[in-house]
């Protein structure tokens, strides 16, 4: 019996203008040409991958209307975020809706004069059923002469006229032919295979400062939107290098980046720091001083800002294996209307943090002491916090949509960062292999195993599977680490680790100068100037002195022994005095004024520091392969 091959699914038809930008309006309508009869559904997604919090997009839709055949169709809203049209259409049904994109972050929409940006979780409706239908889409430039030298920034495929059709090889031959290698892409149609692809390439749209490189053999983008003097050569010739390490990490052999093209869509602002992954571009924020000048040129010292930076670039671009494509199971496919669960974002962000730094030193863009520093710094910071002794990162990772992306005062008491912990761990378990296979094993070979046995596959990573495959290629056990490290809240002791790779590690106490100077007191409580200059409880910690002395965070503290005090100077009134006096702060809970007597403690230990030991030539070997690969 003969049978014929199954019959493409027709494409899904987008369209999207910035029709009001002063009104921060993008106009976006959706084309299903056959759709179900029983009535076609419309979902916009809830969250954005890699962002773990609900956010409810929908609630920026401010109209929604639907069509056919030049006739309206009914269209009832189901739920939050769906909407069905009456059924018995049978021909192209069009929904069309205003979406308001104010929102300047990289999760979102943001639309005004000067530029549009919009990831497509914030303006595609998917037509409930055809998650693997292709996806065509006309990006239209906004009314205006101001927007004629607008260009379009976004790893989505430009095609060079709708193609209608379904099969993704015609697509890509008609996408070659229609971009020019290394420029900004223009206004016009894209494709995509599937609604998930859809959504995973942001879109800038504007003015933006244009550069490429290419890395291994694939191009790369950068497009910096916002007012910036950045040296474009400089950023391309670090980034390039940041980029060839990671693919020849994954790939040491083929040297093959898995993406066609990537794009760091950048956001220069005043303050900025993020980032969001995707498949072959991340957008990221960040403070324009941050950026390398072209007065620096030929500096090879790089700045603390330019570090971070380049640390954030090296962060979102591995993210292109670990999460995008090696994805924990929870993921494939993503949900997009709900909380999609999983004890593994430790590994996913944890170790992508690990990976971020330590990338800038095999790159040889930081010195291995400076790598050393940003560690050291991360060990400080997640044991001065004590929710790490209550919340494991597996339960973090878990909890991450109610906890970690919904922090609060208490945050601090209560839970553990999964990035932080999470590269601790990554280190910790990198540390480890190498020491127990005698150099023979390293945390490279576990990633490079999860790329071919998950990454290139699809399949999903098991909660379990991590545990399993670093044991498969190590040969050795780790289930004490596993539940010692990931599943339970006790501190990893680093210390015996580093001294394998000729590294001491030791604590200090911030602010003092030397060792039997006494300890600076603390209130224990995060200070800060609010708006009036008062000074404002921000936290509180657990266990100390404000917190015995029935101190809350909110509070404002106006006096100290009767000398008023503001955010500015309340520290300095306390480092007078010494660990063990009793103080009495006056200060306002809301408008109602009260006095607490609070017994100052001594700051501990909290500075962590790690450095090289001058080492026997082995420890030495160890210590290179680890922090220069
Ligand atoms: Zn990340």
């Amino acid at each position: 019996m003969k049978t014929s091959a199954p019959r493409p699914l027709p494409p899904v038809l987008y369209r999207i203008f910035p029709k009001n930008p002063s009104a921060h309006l993008f106009e976006v309508s959706v084309t299903v040409t056959d759709p179900d009869a029983d009535g076609q559904e419309f979902m916009l997604p809830a969250w954005i991958p890699g962002s773990y919090m609900i956010r409810e997009f929908a609630r920026h839709i401010v109209t929604l209307r639907a069509e056919s055949a030049g006739k309206p169709v009914a269209c009832t809203k189901i739920d939050k975020a769906t909407w069905q049209c009456a059924g018995g259409v049978t021909g192209p049904l069009t929904v069309t809706c205003e979406i308001y994109a104010w929102d300047l972050s990289v999760r979102a929409a943001h639309l005004d004069e000067s530029h549009a940006f919009f990831n497509g979780t914030s303006v595609f409706l998917l037509p409930l059923g055809r998650e693997a239908a292709p996806c065509e889409v006309e990006i239209v430039a906004p009314e205006g002469d101001r927007y004629a030298v607008w260009k379009i920034a976004t790893s989505l495929t430009q095609t060079p006229a709708p193609t209608r059709l379904a099969g993704q090889k015609k697509l890509k031959t008609a996408a070659i032919a229609g971009v020019s290698f290394g420029k900004p892409k223009s206004f016009g149609h894209f494709c995509a295979e599937n609604y998930d692809e859809l959504v995973d390439h942001p879109v800038e749209m504007g003015t933006f400062a244009h550069a490429s490189f290419v890395a291994c053999g694939v191009i790369h983008h950068i497009a910096i939107t916002g007012r910036h003097r950045a040296d474009l050569d400089r950023l391309c010739a670090d980034l390039k290098k940041i980029c060839e390490t990671q693919i020849r990490l994954f790939e040491p052999k083929t040297e093959m980046a898995p993406m066609s093209e990537y794009w760091f869509l950048v956001m220069a602002t005043g303050d900025g720091y993020g980032g969001l992954e995707h498949r072959a571009s991340t957008a990221l924020f960040c403070n324009r001083d941050d950026l390398p000048l072209p007065a620096q040129k030929g500096e090879k010292k790089i700045s603390n800002g330019y570090r971070r930076f380049l640390g954030l670039a090296s962060h979102e671009y591995f993210h292109t294996w670990n999460v995008k494509r090696i994805k924990p199971a929870a993921f494939v496919p993503y949900d997009m209307a709900q909380e999609n669960y999983t004890r593994l974002l430790w590994f996913f962000e944890g170790v992508t943090s690990y990976y971020d730094d330590l990338v800038l030193s095999r790159s040889r863009l930081i010195e291995p002491l400076s790598y050393l520093e940003l560690i050291a710094e991360n060990i400080g910071r997640v044991t001065s916090q004590s929710g790490r002794l209550k919340q494991s990162v597996a339960d973090s990772s878990f909890d991450a949509w109610i906890k970690y992306y919904r922090q609060d005062e208490n945050s601090p008491n209560a839970i553990v960062s999964y990035y932080q912990k999470g590269a601790m761990i990554g280190l910790a378990l990198d540390l480890t292999l190498r020491q127990r296979t005698h150099g023979a094993t390293s945390l490279d070979d576990v990633m490079r195993a999860l790329w071919n046995e998950y990454g290139k596959t699809g399949l999903g990573v098991p909660e379990n599977g991590i545990q399993e495959v670093a044991e498969r290629i190590s040969g050795i056990a780790l289930g004490d680490f596993f539940a010692h490290a990931v599943e339970g809240t006790p501190d990893l002791d680093l210390a015996p680790l580093f001294e394998v790779v000729g590294i001491d590690l030791s604590w200090k106490i911030p602010g003092q100068v030397k060792p039997d100077d006494a300890a600076p007191i603390t209130l224990g409580a995060r200070v800060t100037a609010d708006a009036n200059g008062d000074a404002r409880l921000s936290q509180v910690f657990d266990g100390g002195a404000a917190q015995l002395a029935g101190l809350s965070a909110g509070d404002a503290v106006i006096a100290v022994d009767g000398l008023r005090v503001n955010g500015v100077t309340l520290e300095k009134r306390l480092r007078t005095h010494e660990a063990g006096d009793k103080v009495t702060l006056t200060a306002f809970r809301r408008d109602e004024l009260f006095s607490a007597e609070v017994t100052l403690q001594a700051i501990g230990a909290q500075t962590c520091s790690l450095t090289m030991r001058d080492t026997p030539i082995d420890a030495k070997g160890r210590r290179n392969a680890w922090l220069l690969g």
